[in-house]
């Protein structure tokens, strides 16, 4: 078998090229995998447009992608559990496990992590957008033969989302507020749902984005300009990253309540009214990616019929992954996938 890769490689903004790669035979405890699909994150969008992603600029090509799915094509000698064929999802995160973080089982903020496609590490970590990846065998997760691929690949995200309902001290029983309808936003809608929120209302400045978070399960769509966005709510999730929707979640949340930050807020600083933080007792918290048993929960969820194919935009084989990322990144998109089978 040739050990020949199709990778989609970012260069610096705006110049992302699809390079044939040479992968490693698997070392002892690696398992390497067909990849068969992968989802386009607002990361890789951001070192598409960017070249960089917060701080965290591309300075050498790097393979792009941390959302991907595959079969085993072969394993280490010290692996054993899986079979050649077997359908997996591949956890991106590999917390240090030896830092204060990591010993407090806070390995998500971990302070040496290693994430797939990421430039904050020299060098660069290569992503999974390679239609031959090696793995470390524990981030290796098998599939559930009844969970189709086009969901199976929202693993990663729906992690993000899963780790934020944590983070929030959950939201069983809760009044939501999502500000943000996109991908993390629209599915922080649909896990508050299945998680038993009594009312989950979103809000975006972007009305075919709100309708997506109706069809995800939201109680009611908030046109951010137009309506009232409401106020007393238990738990106000901000997946818009935007200053002023950060700021007005302060005040939409109830005395005693929680204002949870997913979004990554552009450009740093944030003016808050944060009198009401400390007058009303509103906790705020921050969420950064997930933890390894929340990346196995959300495959549960997806497993166990959490529909999120409302989000798929669309989907292209690597050969146009340049076209892709055009749509990606066009801000018309929600989630768009690329397909990797049989591109070696
Ligand atoms: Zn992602
Ligand atoms: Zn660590």
């Amino acid at each position: 078998m040739s050990n020949q890769a199709k990778a989609v490689v970012i260069h610096g903004a705006g110049d992302v090229r699809v390079e044939d790669r040479t992968v490693a035979s698997p070392s002892a405890e690696e398992v390497q995998v067909d990849v068969t699909l992968g989802g386009i994150c607002g990361s890789d969008i951001s070192y598409y447009s960017k070249g960089a992603v917060g701080r965290f600029t591309v300075t050498a090509p790097m393979v792009l992608g941390h959302e991907v799915i595959g079969t085993v094509r072969d394993v280490g000698s010290r692996v054993g559990g899986f079979e050649d064929g077997q359908r997996i999802a591949v956890d991106p995160s590999s917390p240090c496990l030896t830092c204060d973080r990591c010993r407090e089982q806070r390995f998500n903020i971990c302070l040496s992590p290693i994430f797939l496609g990421s430039a904050s590490t020299q060098p660069h970590t290569d992503g999974g957008f390679s239609s031959l990846l090696l793995s470390k065998a524990k981030n290796v997760v098998p599939l559930d033969s009844g969970l189709a691929d086009e969901l199976a690949v929202f693993a990663e995200p729906l992690s993000v989302c899963v780790h934020a309902v944590e983070r929030a001290g959950g939201v069983s029983g809760a009044r939501v507020l999502v500000a943000g309808a996109g991908p993390i936003g629209c599915m922080l809608v649909a896990l508050s749902v299945a998680s038993g929120a009594a009312e989950v209302v979103v809000a975006d400045v972007a009305a075919d984005r709100l309708e997506i978070g109706r069809r995800l399960g939201a109680s009611s769509v908030r046109l951010v300009g137009n309506d009232d966005l409401g106020a007393g709510y238990d738990v106000v999730f901000d997946a818009s990253g935007a200053a002023t929707a950060i700021a007005d979640g302060l005040e939409r949340v109830r005395r005693g309540g929680t204002l949870c930050l997913v979004g990554l807020p552009h450009g740093g600083s944030v003016p808050m009214p944060i009198h009401l933080s400390v007058t009303g007792e509103v906790t705020v918290v921050g969420s950064f990616r997930f933890n390894h048993h929340e990346f196995r929960r959300s495959l549960e969820l997806l497993t166990g019929g959490l529909n999120l194919s409302p989000l798929i935009s669309n989907r292209y084989h690597v050969h146009d992954a340049g076209a892709a990322f055009v749509e990606a990144s066009s801000g018309d998109a929600m989630k768009v996938q690329l397909d990797f089978s049989q591109s070696s």
